[in-house]
This record gives structure tokens, C-alpha cells and sequence, in this order.
């Protein structure tokens, strides 16, 4: 995620920018109940075509990572979503478990998500609720042992929040725009701490995943103009409505968008195919973004490693944030469309910088969000060194000194949980001094050990 630097007047221009676009006269009906006709695909070998070939033995190496099927009904009037679930879950922590923690994000971001017909291996099991119904307990009837699998299932139904108020509005439906991040029941990371849950600060990111396969199936309204993390394998219209399939995998997550007013313009740059998705009168914005996509996917590339897909999809949405990153996809906010404004190039780089520094090398980005902001902002400093030279450099400084400066240069530590800063704090520290503490490593260790460091730091 990109933060403004200007955090309370920003959103106030924002939310007065917004109104600008009308929202549309929709007549609802309601969504008619998903059918999860097939059985849960166990071929892994369908998620090489959206991997670059040099990652394909990964899939054997991560075979069981959950493998999520998902199916979609989005109602006419686009903010009530149906869906059923089936995950293949397993046990690769060290203990045996004895629950599985889902994460139901629409009960904080301002929606509201249920559940029902929850099974485990096809029998009805009695689950339970903790932080604001954004936590679903499914208890395990024997527990589950290390290495051991369980199949998961459940249907589920949301009503989508229609403003950008909570959490930048990475799941509304608003200005035309449908924006589903983490819209389904997700698997809560388990590691050292436990099951990792919490109510994420407003400030940050809202998830922590592991690396996961989907196999996504989308029946809409046929006007909107769908894009979904992974590789759409299939496109059926059928009158007014319209069959989507995606497969995703490895990512950690599924994100999905739509808008009657998307139009999509396509690059190719070193074997992956760039799709931005926007309202046609952000044209000039569009080529200026692809420009820094493609040139910071070819520094990233020869500085960190490959980047891991076949696809890179752009969408505009109005959220609050400057731009937001999702396995192989980018949001970028609409209103810094137009290159006048002079914030594209930085958010469109540090957004895909983060393509390596959260999604390739995954970390916890509630409790350490300085391993993929502060990183994201060092790699954005690198492009503008590599791309314009010592101006490029002292451009992007500046950047980050003026971040730190604006909270007074506070010697606040780098490393703490969103939850410990205050908004003006996470962007001054996690944005700024943190992207300043790599500069400083760098300076420590020498260039040339610091680029073998951030070499294997995203190949092993
Ligand atoms: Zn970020």
C-alpha cells in the first residue's frame, strides 16, 4: 500500500473528490444461489501457464499449500455477492491443530458477511465467532495431525460496503467501481504466535496469508468488466449475465474487480503481459503507468529475481490509498490517473515492488509492516537511482526525509506493529525512516554485499 504523506487532508480533498461520480440507479434481484458443480481440482500442474517457467518447480515444492474453490454470484445491483467454498487445508505447522481460523473481512469494512452448511470432510460441524464476527472458528472433530489434510466447505453470503470510508475502501462498492479484496472465507496464518487474528488498524494492510492456489468461478451481471488475480481459462456469456473462471496460484490471495466503466489496454515487456483496467478518460495516465510498470519490472528483475507470473493487471478504484498491491494485480486510486498530478510513477513502482516485498518474500504485514512498506520504498529509491541517475536518487530521498521530517524526526523504532504507530507516525517511520535504515545497511555492509543480500533474500 502507498499512503499519502498528508494523512487527515488528504482524505477530507478525497471524500470531497468522490462525489464527483454518481452512483448508478441499480434495481436489485437477488443473487440466485451458487452451485459448486465440479469436484475441487487436485492437478496442480493447471497453475504453471500463469507461472514464469523458472518458478514451476515451486509448485511441487508448496503441493500443500491450500487449495481454495471459490464460486461467485454478484446480484445485479453489484454489492450483494453470494458464494460457496470448498478449501483442501493442511496441517504444515509442527503441532497438530484442533480448528482452523477463517477470516470474514466484510464484518469490519463497514459490509457484513454469514456463513452456513459449514463441513468438514462432509460432516456438519458447530462453528464459532470472535472479533466482531470477523473471526470464524472451525473446530476439528479429532485434531488434525502435521502433514495431515481435511476438506473444508461452506456457503456464504455479503453485502458489500457501498462507500470508501474503512481500511482505504479495499472492498466497496463505490463510484462504479466493485473492489473485492479478501471476499471470501480466508485461512488465518498459524505459526509461532498461534493463529494469527486481529482487527487491523485502519492505517495498514488488513491481511497476513500464506501462499495459496484458487480455482475461481464468477457469474455477474454480463456489463461488468471482471478482472481477477491469476489467468481468466474461461468466459462463457449467457444473456445478461456472464461465467468467469480464474486460476491463481502461488498468490496470497484472491482479488477481484469490476466496473461497467473499465476499458482494458495491454503491453507485453519480458514475457509478462501488463492489463491496465480504467475509465478511458485516464488514457494519458494509463501509458505513463504502464511506462513505470515496465521499467521497474526490468529493474526489479535484474536486482531481486524474476518476477514470479505471466500477468500484471492494473485497476483503477476509487480507494483512499494511493495504490494498493495484490498477487499480480495493482490498484491504483482514480484521482492521480492524471499525470499532471505527479504521483503516479512513485505509487505505480513501490506498488510493484511489492510483488517482490510481500507477495514473493511474504512476511507479517500487521506485525511487521517495515519488511514490506519500508522495503517498497527502498526498492522505489533503487529505480529512481538506477532509472535518472544521482537526480533520481536525491529526488526519492527527499521523499522519504520529508515523510520522517514531518514527524519531527521522532527516533521511533523502525520494526513495530501497525497497531503501535499513530497514522502521521506509521507514515513518517514505516515510509520514511524505515526506507532511510536500508540506505543506511546498504552504506554498512558495502554495494556489492547488499545486492548479494537482497539477491538471496528473494531466491531462497
Ligand atoms: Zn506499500
Amino acid at each position: 500500500m502507498k499512503k499519502f504523506l498528508l494523512l487527515t487532508s488528504t482524505l477530507l480533498f478525497l471524500t470531497s473528490c468522490l462525489t464527483l461520480f454518481p452512483q448508478p440507479q441499480a434495481s436489485p434481484t437477488p443473487p440466485a444461489s451458487p452451485t459448486q458443480s465440479q469436484t475441487i481440482e487436485t492437478d496442480l500442474s493447471i497453475f504453471n501457464d500463469g507461472l514464469n517457467p523458472i518458478y514451476h518447480p515451486v509448485i511441487d515444492t508448496l503441493s500443500s499449500a491450500s487449495l481454495y474453490q471459490l464460486d461467485f454470484v454478484i446480484a445485479d445491483d453489484l454489492y450483494h455477492i453470494t458464494g460457496k467454498e470448498t478449501v483442501n487445508y493442511t496441517n504444515n505447522e509442527d503441532v497438530p491443530l484442533n480448528e482452523v481460523h477463517f477470516r470474514l473481512f466484510p464484518n469490519i469494512l463497514g459490509g457484513e458477511m454469514t456463513v452456513e452448511n459449514i463441513l468438514v470432510n462432509g460432516v456438519s460441524v458447530q462453528e464459532k465467532y470472535k472479533l466482531n464476527d470477523s473471526l470464524l472458528i472451525v473446530p476439528l472433530e479429532k485434531p488434525l495431525q502435521v502433514h495431515e489434510s481435511v476438506k473444508i466447505s461452506m456457503d456464504f453470503a455479503m453485502t458489500i460496503a457501498t462507500s470508501v470510508d474503512l481500511n482505504y475502501g479495499v472492498q466497496a462498492y463505490d463510484s462504479n467501481v466493485l473492489a473485492l479484496a479478501h471476499a471470501y472465507p480466508m485461512i488465518a496464518v498459524y505459526n509461532h504466535e498461534g493463529w494469527n487474528s486481529e482487527i487491523p488498524p485502519q492505517s495498514g494492510d488488513v491481511i497476513f496469508a500464506d501462499m495459496s492456489f484458487f480455482v475461481v468461478t464468477v457469474d455477474a451481471p454480463s456489463d461488468l468488466v471482471l478482472v481477477g488475480s491469476g489467468r481468466e481459462t474461461k468466459h462463457e456469456e449467457n444473456g445478461n449475465r456472464q461465467q468467469v473462471r480464474y486460476e491463481a496460484g502461488l498468490v496470497r490471495d484472491f482479488y477481484l474487480t469490476g466496473s461497467p466503466n473499465y476499458q482494458e489496454f495491454v503491453r507485453e515487456v519480458d514475457g509478462v503481459t501488463l492489463r491496465f483496467y480504467t475509465d478511458g478518460d485516464y488514457k494519458a495516465g494509463v501509458e505513463e503507468a504502464l511506462n513505470f510498470a515496465e521499467e521497474s519490472i526490468k529493474i526489479f528483475n535484474g536486482r531481486y529475481a524474476p518476477y514470479p507470473y505471466t500477468e500484471l493487471d492494473f485497476v483503477s478504484t476509487p480507494t483512499l490509498a494511493l495504490g494498493i498491491e495484490y498477487p499480480g494485480m495493482i490498484a491504483i486510486t482514480e484521482w492521480i490517473m492524471d499525470p499532471q498530478i505527479g504521483y503516479l510513477e512513485a505509487t505505480v513502482v513501490h506498488e510493484v515492488a511489492h510483488q517482490w516485498f510481500y507477495n514473493l518474500v511474504g512476511n507479517d504485514q500487521l506485525d511487521e509492516p517495515w519488511l514490506d512498506e519500508s522495503m517498497a520504498q527502498f526498492a522505489t529509491l533503487q529505480y529512481f537511482t538506477d532509472r535518472y541517475s544521482e537526480d533520481g536518487y536525491f529526488e526519492f530521498l527527499s521523499e522519504l526525509e520529508g515523510r520522517w521530517f514531518y514527524i519531527g524526526e521522532e527516533k521511533i523504532p523502525v520494526g513495530l506493529p501497525v497497531r503501535d504507530y499513530s497514522d502521521a507516525e506509521y507514515s513518517g517511520i514505516v515510509y520514511g525512516r524505515g526506507g532511510l535504515f536500508f540506505i543506511a545497511l546498504e552504506e554498512k555492509i558495502g554495494s556489492e554485499n547488499f545486492d548479494t543480500f537482497m539477491k538471496k533474500l528473494c531466491n531462497e
